[in-house]
């Protein structure tokens, strides 16, 4: 998607580490309208999937999945929290995430009432590096019997081989900007074509 990598070309920051920090339209500050257009474009690779939900993880694709949900016909989002809370009810699929960001694990959680074997789902998340974020996704929707029908990432980092993974497992997975290199030292970021 043009317009996502010409805004990555023009505020995207490398860190050291691997790390893209795009606070200033994705992470921090939301550009509702680039939201707007990437929910577009999700809505018409996965026209014929048969989508019914999405699903999320706090707090970074929430924002992204409820905007996208508009161009599903006004579908439910469900996120999957990431720490116990006192207000889930005890009936809940629960997974193990690794962070890259954080370097630490963290169990992700949903509640049994809002995904079952009935869903066709949309996961969509903001980043795709390793793909320990959508092992965990994925891992809740085979606890629920639910299916996966197609992956949406706004910003994959191709070098780090999460998501050539997930294409080879036979996943539809449609990441709108593929980094394939970035260099901190002079901040210079190359697409996927
Ligand atoms: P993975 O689990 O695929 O290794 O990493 C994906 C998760 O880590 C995303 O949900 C995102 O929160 C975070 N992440 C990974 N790489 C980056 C990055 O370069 N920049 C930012 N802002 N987040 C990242």
């Amino acid at each position: 998607m043009q317009e996502l990598e010409e805004r990555i070309l023009k505020d995207g920051i490398v860190k050291p580490g691997n790390v893209l920090k795009v606070d200033a339209f994705l992470n921090h500050q939301c550009d509702v309208e680039l939201f707007d257009h990437m929910g577009a474009a999700w809505a018409e690779h996965f026209r014929d999937a048969g989508i019914n939900k999405i699903l999320t993880i706090e707090a970074s694709g929430i924002g992204i999945a409820c905007v996208a949900a508009r161009h599903f016909g006004n579908i439910p989002v469900v996120f999957a929290k990431k720490a116990q809370s006192i207000n889930l009810d005890g009936d809940q699929y629960v997974s193990t995430v690794f962070s890259f960001t954080k370097q630490r694990e963290f169990p992700v959680i949903v509640s049994r009432k809002y995904l079952s074997a009935e869903d066709r789902v949309l996961i969509l998340d903001d980043f795709l590096a390793n793909g320990k974020a959508l092992q965990g996704l994925i891992d809740i929707c085979d606890h629920a019997g639910a299916t996966v029908a197609g992956i949406g990432i706004a910003i994959e980092k191709g070098f780090q081989g999460g998501g050539d993974a997930l294409r080879e497992a036979g996943y539809d997975l449609d990441s709108l900007a593929i980094v394939d290199a970035m260099d901190p030292v002079d901040g210079s970021i190359s697409f996927r074509k």
